[in-house]
């Protein structure tokens, strides 16, 4: 996935931050044990010559394997004596060296393979949250919902359980949702809240109104405007499309909606749909190709209910 430059030197001022703090963990606690124990800077000067040592004795092309024998059991010992001294002051001997958010790259980025995962992963998220917060919608919580707004409020009680529970267990491979029913009744609310959950459980998520994440897809495809919404789209861990089908009924469109909807369910990445259509009137506007695949593998999610905006608004009228 091809990142803009932003979005990379964000990710790197998170690998650096994460380097200094594991180092200034692991030096404040040498400092600690120093002062403590003036034992212990005597043992790292004796590891440390032992190395030497070897170097010495490779060089010298002396018996090698007797040398490096005795350094290695003298670099044992003191191991264990400073294991012990960390332990006597009540330290974990593993904090003696920086222990790394990623112990792969140790917080570097890179491995001997190349990128590391954890960079890999940095930068999508990164990517994905500067998405999000363009899209200038605000993720929220399934307890915000207010059943009183329902006339059907068992329903709609059972539809936020069954979201909570969905939330709760949200993984890589969590089903896909669709989400349709009249404009105000909550749709946007609950997709925005489950986007909310898996973000905060660490999954890339990227949200938006679907006619936004499909014009800036546009632009960026002819080249109009740079960035990496193709990716993001089809790779985001979850990827929630609101209001599906208020965007411009255009072939483009059509075309990369299915490309998104198709990719994703081949590499069975949830995606959670809202839309004010009916599942009949999305195989109208969409199509079989696109609606079979949406109405044959999401789980459908009907909301119910009259527009709770107009609602709030009467009940301000009525001065409740
Ligand atoms: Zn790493």
């Amino acid at each position: 996935m091809a990142y803009n430059q932003e979005v990379f030197a964000a990710a790197q001022q998170t690998l650096e931050e994460r380097r200094a703090a594991a180092e200034g963990r692991a030096n404040a606690l040498r400092s600690r044990m120093i002062a403590r124990y003036p034992r212990v800077a005597q043992l790292e000067a004796e590891m440390a010559a032992s190395t030497r040592e070897i170097t010495k004795a490779v060089l010298a092309g002396g018996d090698i394997d007797a040398v490096i024998a005795d350094v290695r059991a003298r670099n044992e010992s003191a191991q264990a004596e400073l294991a012990r001294l960390l332990h006597e002051a009540g330290e974990a001997a593993d904090n003696f060296a920086p222990q790394y958010t990623c112990s792969v790259c140790g917080d570097t980025g890179y491995t001997d393979h190349g990128v590391c995962d954890c960079l890999h992963r940095l930068l999508a998220d990164n990517a994905a949250k500067r998405l999000g917060q363009s899209s200038g919608m605000k993720l929220t919580s399934l307890d915000e919902m207010d059943l009183s707004f329902y006339k059907e409020q068992l329903p709609m009680k059972r539809l936020l359980d069954f979201c909570r529970d969905y939330g709760e267990h949200f993984a890589a491979d969590s089903d896909s949702l669709l989400l349709f029913g009249p404009t105000g009744v909550g749709k946007t609310h609950v997709s925005l809240a489950l986007a909310k959950i898996a973000a905060e459980k660490g999954f890339t998520v990227v949200y938006g109104p679907a006619q936004q994440l499909l014009s800036r897809l546009e632009r960026e495809h002819f080249g109009k405007a740079e960035g990496d919404t193709a990716a993001l789209l089809t790779e985001a861990e979850l990827l929630v499309l609101d209001d599906l089908g208020t965007e411009l009924n255009a072939p483009f469109y059509q075309t990369a909606l299915y490309d998104i909807i198709n990719a994703r369910l081949l590499t069975e990445r949830p995606t959670i749909i809202s839309t004010n259509l009916s599942p009949a009137e999305l195989q109208g506007r969409y199509g079989v190709q696109i609606a079979s695949r949406i109405l044959g593998t999401y789980l459908p999610l009907p909301f119910k209910g009259d527009d709770i905006r107009q609602q709030k608004l009467e009940r301000r009228l009525r001065g409740l």
